[in-house]
């Protein structure tokens, strides 16, 4: 079988994550590379942002830099100025696209007008503000810094001076979450007309405060609640205007992130930062998560060459993920494979419910989504039995 064929995506197109290791404080349920406070390394961890910009810039000349997200962490206590300094330096250093989506995640409590004017001036258009809740019970339940009222003060704020590409992140599952709570929440959400919303189920993560609680005996919000809540959602947002276009993720026409699109596509992007992640040149690679490392210039970034059948691999997993799903064609001529027990497999999973067919691509409902990860273990399962482990 040839698998020479598999290409990532078109070419000339890229996106760049920038990540903010710093925030105020750390969330109970928070595994991502972030530490608390950091002021006195900011400047110093700007320069080190700088410098590996500028290292990766001559590898991608031939690209047109079409996103760039700037994430963390929280990115807003990073302050106004070294954020405009990032944007200023990317525009300087790479070829950024006309109309590129640029977007910068904020916390609420760090989200002022002063900070939001100078973000929309510096150029980014997509602010990602992490709500969670509408509850002041729920957020302080996990330690998160801010009240719904400071969310509802950034959404008006990020109106004010101009963002008109804003989404929510809210949090399905937090300890203390009702149904009646979590539709408060969604509700309370939709009234601030985002055009973009992120609903994540909370994941206990090992090694978090919340993982120990848990282990201690704290009860969470069970997996039927769950589902139950989640297939509420996807029908409420629908009736309220949005797509859903990945298993957490809706969106107004045109506002889904085409950012994060670009991951669950395989199309190409480069991480900066201690524990950024690139996929690059056939290529997957991450800088160490270790901020004195990076500040010192140390941090290199390691990974491994994406053999096609991994590739394959990601196709599924990924493309399984969202709305637009999988295509047998587009399978057969990427990865060269057979579809055909794959498309049999996913004919059972019609028969459940889990998946549905549209001329030549495959999706999985929102039933489907609740159990994705059996669905896609047995689908890679059936690629393994058919192909073998391949190259
Ligand atoms: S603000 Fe975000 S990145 Fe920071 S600790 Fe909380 S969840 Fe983690």
């Amino acid at each position: 079988m040839d698998r020479s064929t598999d290409r990532q995506g078109p070419a000339s197109t890229l996106g760049l994550y920038l990540h903010i290791p710093f925030c105020r404080s750390k969330c109970d349920y928070c595994d991502f590379y972030s530490l608390p406070g950091g002021e006195d390394r900011m400047d110093g961890y700007l320069r080190a942002l700088l410098r590996q910009l500028e290292e990766a810039a001559p590898g991608a000349a031939g690209h047109s830099v079409d996103t760039v997200y700037v994430g963390g962490g929280t990115p807003t206590v990073f302050g106004g100025e070294r954020l405009a300094a990032l944007l200023a330096a990317v525009g300087r250093l790479y070829r950024l696209a006309p109309g590129a989506e640029i977007t910068c995640e904020a916390n609420p409590d760090s989200a002022g007008e002063e900070l939001l004017r100078a973000l929309r001036r510096a150029g980014f258009g997509r602010l990602s503000l992490g709500m969670q809740s509408a509850d002041a019970g729920e957020l302080a339940a996990v330690h998160r810094r801010h009240t719904p009222e400071q969310t509802d003060a950034a959404v008006a704020a990020a109106r004010r001076v101009g963002f008109e590409n804003l989404s929510l992140d809210l949090i399905c599952g937090l300890p203390g979450q009702t149904e009646e709570s979590w539709r408060r929440t969604v509700e309370h959400a939709l009234s601030l007309r985002p055009e973009h919303l992120s609903c994540y189920g909370l994941k206990v993560e090992e090694g978090t405060p919340l993982a120990r609680r848990v282990a201690a005996g704290e009860e969470l919000p069970d997996d039927d609640a769950q589902a139950d809540r989640y297939l509420w959602t996807v029908e409420r947002l629908a009736r309220a205007g949005f797509r859903q276009y990945e298993i957490s993720n809706f969106a107004r026409p045109g506002y889904e992130s085409r950012h994060n699109l670009r991951y669950w596509r395989l199309e190409p992007y480069l991480g900066f930062g201690p524990g950024a992640h690139s996929d690059f040149g056939g290529r997957r690679f991450a800088v160490p998560a270790d901020l004195a490392g990076y500040l010192a210039g140390e941090a290199v970034p390691a990974g491994e060459t994406v053999s096609p059948w991994e590739r394959g691999n990601e196709y599924l997993m990924l493309g399984l993920r969202t709305a637009a799903g999988i295509a047998g064609e587009e399978y057969r001529r990427r990865f060269g494979g057979d579809f055909a027990p794959l498309e049999e497999l996913l004919s059972r999973f019609a028969g459940h419910g889990w998946a549905e067919r549209n001329g030549d691509r495959w999706r999985l409902t929102p039933a489907g989504f609740l159990v994705s990860n059996r669905l896609i273990g047995a689908l890679l399962e059936a690629r393994e039995g058919a192909e073998g482990p391949g190259t």
